[in-house]
């Protein structure tokens, strides 16, 4: 049974039509992994009894009987909802997120909830307000954030997939520290209907697993146009998997974004393993350009302004009177708001929504908000005009491998630079894929980017699968 633990979703399938296993006993095998292993990587919020998980899928579809973790942040109906907030502590959705119905349609058995950072900010993990997920490859250091859990428990061989959330990196640099596969799809491709909003402009749903097929079979089915989203691309739903055959288009040209690979800070066992990546897609036949994109050394800061100013009103519905948390003990109504967001709210998400206002304040909205906004189309240009002699571009995910715990607590921008590589995706819109592309001399994994142009996450998926079926990176597993 043992040998379940890090079986891939593929696998896992062609021992359910064998009758080899039973969709019961898998949700009771990875249960029980978790009752047996999470108390030390602290990666689920709640893991559901397995019966109720039963019932709450269909008994047949593409992912029937594969067992999965929803960030918390995306509603799943009558479960609780926290955000890792104190402020929706005893919150429930009240309906299913797009992507978790479409999941329970296909069958999928959704185990629980994974832990976040709190509303879904910062990069390590850390500012969960009930637990601190540990990195399952070395349990000093932070997993990444802010889909922590979700990372956690896919590295841990824990389910095979999970959901997470990516406003700015948060599934791509998780994926990095873990060495998994986490894609952020483009903007509108996934249905936001049921995520709690970070920042709405950039929030997209991505999809974490070991292998790029099973990734890529997960977001098959919960991509697709969604009426309930207005920001939903009329795009039809189509099998991502249905191109993989471990070969890369013919001519396919990628460009290394030198001023990303090059910039200071960077850690050089990073630089060696994306170079060494470079080789082997130059392997496969691709042609390697090296480019220049200006803007992105203004990725960090854009991002920072950008969605602290979207968290700053997104998060102005928290006030004690329709969700969650609720102060009794005020005199006035001032006072209940006051008490309430000031108990409610960790202090990572005090601090930005303080920002976010200030950002957007009269007087100093033009300053910030609208030149971070003119930097925005500035990035998205520059990509649009790349995507003219490249086919993809290259990037390292993170300028580092998986950090300890800590570790930035005093320079907060060290912090905020985890998002350099990432946030350009969400700011322009466009896809990007994370994949394990090597291990540092501490064995801690590292992860490359590739990125696309819009709704190109065939060719991305494609292109990240033959890299996988040439390399053995994503099999290694953390010695849990
Ligand atoms: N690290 C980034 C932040 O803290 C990204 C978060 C995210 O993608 N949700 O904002």
């Amino acid at each position: 049974m043992n040998n379940l633990a890090f079986a891939t979703i593929k696998d896992l399938r062609t021992k359910l039509d064998n009758k080899e296993i039973s969709a019961k006993e898998l949700a009771q095998f990875f249960t029980q992994r978790f009752a047996d292993h999470d108390s030390t990587i602290q990666s689920a919020l709640e893991i559901f009894q397995v019966d109720s998980v039963l019932n709450a899928s269909e008994q047949k579809g593409t992912l029937y009987g594969i067992p999965g973790l929803i960030k918390d942040n995306i509603s799943q109906q009558d479960r609780g909802l926290t955000c890792a907030s104190k402020i929706l502590q005893n919150f429930t959705a009240v309906y299913d997120a797009t992507a978790t119905a479409r999941l329970k349609q296909e069958g999928a058995l959704l185990l629980g909830r994974a832990n976040m950072d709190e509303f879904a900010m910062g990069s390590s993990g850390e500012t969960s307000a009930y637990q601190i997920t540990k990195n399952p490859w070395d349990t000093t250091r932070v997993p990444g954030g802010s889909s922590s859990g979700s990372a956690a428990a896919v590295a841990a061989g824990l389910v095979p997939w999970t959901l997470g959330t990516d406003t700015g990196g948060s599934v791509r640099q998780p994926a990095a520290f873990c060495n998994l596969v986490g894609i952020k799809p483009t903007y509108g491709l996934v249905s936001r209907y049921g995520i709690v909003a970070y920042g709405s402009s950039l929030d997209q749903i991505g999809v974490m697993t070991r292998t790029v097929y099973d990734n890529a079979l997960v977001l098959s089915v919960i991509a697709g146009h969604d009426p309930k989203d207005s920001s939903s691309l009329a795009v039809a739903k189509k099998d991502y998997t249905a191109s993989l055959d471990g070969k890369i288009p013919t001519g396919l040209r990628i460009g290394i974004v030198e001023n990303a690979l090059y910039a200071d800070g960077m850690d050089n066992e990073v630089i060696t393993a994306i170079e060494q990546a470079v080789k082997v897609l130059e392997g496969l036949g691709a042609t390697i350009k090296r480019i220049k994109l200006p803007a992105l050394d203004y990725s960090a800061a854009t991002y920072f302004i950008i969605s602290r100013a979207e968290a700053a009103s997104n998060l102005a519905r928290f006030d004690g009177v329709r969700y969650g948390l609720r102060d009794k003990n005020s005199a006035s109504l001032h006072d209940m708001y006051f008490n309430t967001r000031h108990d409610g709210f960790g202090a990572e998400v005090r601090t930005r929504i303080l920002i976010g206002n200030y950002v957007l304040s009269a007087g100093y909205a033009d300053a910030y908000y609208e030149n971070a906004k003119k930097v925005q189309h500035i990035m998205t240009q520059e990509f649009l005009d790349a995507y003219k002699e490249v086919d993809l571009v290259i990037m390292p995910t993170a300028p580092c491998a998986a950090f300890k715990f800590g570790a930035f607590a005093q320079d907060k921008l060290q912090m905020d630079l985890q998002d350099y590589f990432t946030c350009a995706a969400n700011l322009t819109g466009m896809p990007a894929i994370g994949i394990p592309c090597g291990m540092t001399s501490e064995q801690l994994p590292i992860g490359l980017q590739l990125y696309g142009k819009h709704l190109s996450e065939e060719l991305i998926y494609k292109v990240a699968h033959a890299y996988q079926e040439a390399t053995a990176w994503h099999t290694m597993h953390a010695q849990i």
